[in-house]
């Protein structure tokens, strides 16, 4: 047998990580001990929403149908024009079918923008809390981020000021700032922003010409009183990316249907777009009988609408149970977030007997089999993401078990 010297795996695979998923061993050892373990750490509505049946009809009628070889790389042509077609009834933005490509979930688009667009040594800005696999992506390529901050002290917006001067202090430093990344609705913070916040993303974006990234994954999951914008309605002219996908809104995150949408036409974007295809190519296709469901699921907004409603509607009961039992508990405080679907308290660490947010969520399992996210996974230590999808009642018990967890373990 011959013994390597040295690690045979690369020096960037360090880099891939799960936050998400690091307890998900532990909690299945517990499930094998017979204990009922409550999984409040996936963003999966279909965990707790059955994707809905028309959807799923449409699954299977694909199958009969024989959808069943390789596709389009970009996306077979019926999702492409739904897609399309979404974006202008939805946003009023004209999008052709070469500004479109299928993709399995925003997850792969992910690391197809990364790697079209990083060199070693180039940067990405985001912004903190971020999503978990925006650094992994942009790490795994060699890359390296900057990021920027949402306040939690004023609802999660952006400090667009310390932006800006993140953005400009690059001008000091050799590396190349490839490309801007806001995420709205945000995970794990729920925030919807304002049209004026995103404005002002846009107006630096265009000020230091930095390619525009937008992940719209939760674009429908905004409760009563919050407007979402999407970037391509204020980003006209200017070079941007759209994320999209029909994990979320419809409730379909096991098909693994996500989209990216390059709607400009100037340089960059050509060939981005046209890279983009490239790997869409290279990886073959996505699912094709999923595909050929979404672009039915697109194209019957009439049920789309009346089950999108019946889920928003239902998430927004439970957050607000959830965030009302929350009030009661001292050691934590959350900003009522106003789409997807998490909260995200902030935890008194000095209070608690308990090292940090990691000792919290993993002790919060094996004491009151409730799992959770550490905050510092999203790049915001001290907190906690909640995910608000379990029905009332479990949700309700749940909160409870955290509340009482917290007491245990004040000082
Ligand atoms: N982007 C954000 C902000 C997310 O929260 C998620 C999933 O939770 C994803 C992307 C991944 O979505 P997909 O299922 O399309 O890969």
């Amino acid at each position: 047998m011959v013994h390597m010297a040295t690690s045979i795996l690369s020096d960037s695979s360090k880099f891939v990580f799960s936050a998400i998923r690091e307890e998900d061993d532990f909690a299945e050892g517990l499930r094998r001990q017979g204990k009922q373990v409550v999984k409040l750490s996936s963003g999966d509505p279909a965990l707790y929403y059955p994707t809905p049946k028309y959807i799923v009809d449409a699954y299977a009628q694909a199958l009969t149908n024989g959808k069943t070889s390789y596709s389009r790389s970009q996306g077979v042509m019926e999702l492409v024009d739904a897609i399309t077609g979404r974006y202008k009834a939805r946003y009023g933005i004209g999008i052709t079918e070469e500004d479109v490509m299928v993709t399995s979930g925003v997850a792969e688009a992910l690391t197809f923008l990364n790697s079209a667009l990083l060199n070693p040594g180039d940067q990405a800005v985001i912004l903190k809390p971020y999503y978990p696999q925006y650094p992994v992506a942009i790490q795994m390529f060699g890359g390296s981020y900057l990021a920027g901050d949402y306040d939690e002290s004023n609802e999660w917006g952006i400090k667009l000021d310390a932006l800006a001067r993140l953005v400009r202090s690059r001008k000091a430093s050799s590396k190349r700032i490839k490309y801007m990344l806001v995420t709205n609705p945000n995970n794990p913070t729920g925030t919807v922003l304002p049209r004026r916040a995103l404005q002002e993303v846009v107006d630096l974006a265009s000020e230091h010409r930095i390619l525009l990234v937008s992940d719209e994954i939760y674009d429908e999951i905004v409760f009563s009183g919050a407007e979402f914008t999407s970037i391509g309605e204020l980003a006209k002219g200017i070079p941007h990316v759209i994320l999209n996908g029909a994990s979320k809104a419809f409730d379909a995150t096991g098909f693994r249907i996500g989209y990216v949408l390059i709607p400009e036409d100037d340089r960059a974007s050509d060939e981005l777009k046209h890279k983009i295809t490239d790997y869409c190519r290279v990886r073959l296709s996505a699912n094709t009988p999923a595909q050929y469901a979404i672009a039915s699921a697109m194209g019957n907004s009439a049920e789309h609408e009346r089950t999108v409603r019946k889920m928003i509607e239902a998430i927004e009961g439970i957050v607000d149970t959830a965030m009302k039992q929350l009030g009661e508990n001292q050691y934590l405080s959350a900003v009522r977030p106003n789409g997807a679907f998490y909260i995200f308290p902030r935890i008194d660490m000095s209070s608690l007997d308990l090292k940090d947010d990691r000792e919290f969520v993993h002790r919060l399992l094996e004491e009151k089999l409730v799992q959770t996210t550490r905050g510092s996974g999203f790049g915001a230590p001290s907190h906690l993401r909640i995910v608000a999808l379990a029905p009332k009642e479990l949700m309700g018990d749940c909160v409870q078990r955290i509340n009482d967890f917290c007491k245990d373990h004040a000082k």
